[in-house]
């Protein structure tokens, strides 16, 4: 196989917007297969063809892009002349040895300049498979599919077509910031922003002094799973376990964790003005624990001078678990933390606080020296995907960006 042909489909809707879109998710490819063995990537209409060289890595590219995020579908393919006998050629060499019993070729013709409908490839290739393969003709449910696009200059030809994560290209929604814990939900809703175009800088929260590394530790390889997704990712490591023995030695038992949150809130939003981001993301749902009621959410938000996207405040843990197991966060999510949020908490804390409740509880402390505190005990770190290696340094790739322009001019 010479070519990846990518599909994406929510562009193609956005009329306006589209060169710009394109331009990213050219730009993404490009990245995300870095040391791969790509040549070149094209935008054209419809679609965005990789060059591969000979010695391309074809698993390691089929893994890497089924997490790039715009991308719909995709398929290895072959290149071959706009002529019959070279689509049915091509075609049995796309086969090779797969074994299958039944099959259907899928024509579809971008140039309707071509002299054959789509229909007559469809036949004509469909014969000479049939006579050289024996195989049977199953246009209902057919173990192989042969797909067929021809396009002006070239035509391309796949026995495979593989799903991509769907959603916009990473980086055109704006900026955010995650507030990413150990667990399962956080790593699943930071996602769900980068699948929507969304760059996210994530924020941990960790007990220290009092508690051990564990959760960094973790909260890092979270960050590096999540950079597959959006290339870079940076975490923000915040040292909460001072802030919060000064919160618990100020305010009644059970609105600890209420008043951990507002805390976390006001610090991932200073952070945030610091980065550039414009809303804070967690992974609430409505009603999964105690300190997810709806009173106590918005006992939190209260506290936010941001707003905050809850990705996942109406799925329930059983699909969230599904999309952590999907996305390949949840083994890492699993494993045994110090999760900071049981720092000091009581068995029973404050399910319905209210707003007016967590303000007054407040009132003894110096809210502001507790943010400029954090903010000068934050670490940050940075991950990208993939992992630099030194034989990458050398490599070019022909101005991808550039023929994403010429295209949309
Ligand atoms: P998760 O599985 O994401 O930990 P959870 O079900 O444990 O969620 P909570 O502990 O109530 O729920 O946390 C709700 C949200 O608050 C988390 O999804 C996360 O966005 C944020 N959060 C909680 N703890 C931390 C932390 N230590 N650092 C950063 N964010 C946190
Ligand atoms: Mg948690």
């Amino acid at each position: 196989m010479n070519r990846i042909v990518v599909h994406y489909h929510e562009i193609a809707l956005k009329r306006g917007n589209r060169p710009a879109f394109i331009r990213r998710l050219v730009e993404n490819i490009g990245a995300t297969l870095r040391g791969t063995g790509v040549k070149r990537i094209r935008s054209l209409p419809g679609r965005i063809v990789v060059h591969l060289k000979a010695d391309s890595d074809h698993d390691v590219i089929r893994s890497r892009m089924r997490r790039v995020c715009g991308v719909a579908n995709f398929s290895m393919a072959y290149r071959c002349e706009p002529i019959i006998d070279d689509m049915i050629e091509t075609s049995l060499k796309a086969i090779g040895s797969t074994p299958f019993a039944s099959f259907a070729v899928r024509c579809k013709r971008s140039d309707k300049g071509f002299p054959m409908t789509s229909m007559d490839v469809d036949r004509m290739v469909g014969a000479a498979v049939v006579e050289k393969l024996g195989a049977r003709v199953d246009l209902t449910r057919p173990e192989l599919s042969v797909r067929i696009e021809i396009l002006p200059r070239e035509t391309f030809v796949s026995v495979e077509k593989v799903a991509g994560v769907g959603g916009l290209p990473s980086g055109i929604s704006g900026r955010v910031v995650g507030l990413l814990s150990g667990g399962i939900d956080s790593p699943v809703a930071a996602y769900r922003m980068m699948r929507r175009g969304a760059q996210v800088e994530l924020v941990h929260f960790h007990g220290a002094p009092y508690q051990d590394h564990t959760s960094r530790e973790k909260a890092a390889e979270l960050a590096q799973l999540l950079a597959h997704y959006q290339l870079r990712s940076r975490l923000h490591l915040v040292a909460f376990g001072e802030i919060q023995s000064r919160i618990v030695a100020a305010v009644p038992r059970p609105y600890r964790v209420v008043l951990y949150r507002r805390m976390m809130v006001r610090i991932a939003a200073a952070i945030a003005a610091q980065v550039d981001c414009a809303a804070l993301v967690t992974g609430e749902s409505l009603g999964q624990v105690a300190s997810q009621t709806l009173e106590n959410m918005i006992a939190v938000e209260d506290a936010s001078p941001l707003p905050i996207l809850r990705p996942l405040v109406g799925m329930d843990k059983i699909e969230i678990t599904d999309q952590a197991r999907h996305i390949g966060t949840f083994e890492t999510s699993i494993q045994p933390d110090q999760d900071c949020c049981q720092l000091f908490v009581p068995e029973h804390p404050a399910t319905r606080m209210t707003v007016a409740e967590a303000r007054a509880a407040e009132e003894p402390l110096d809210i502001p020296a507790f943010i400029e505190q954090a903010l000068r005990e934050t670490e940050v770190k940075e991950f990208r995907f993939p992992v630099a290696e030194e034989s990458d340094a050398g490599e070019e790739l022909e101005a991808t960006a550039a023929s994403a322009r010429d295209w949309s001019a």
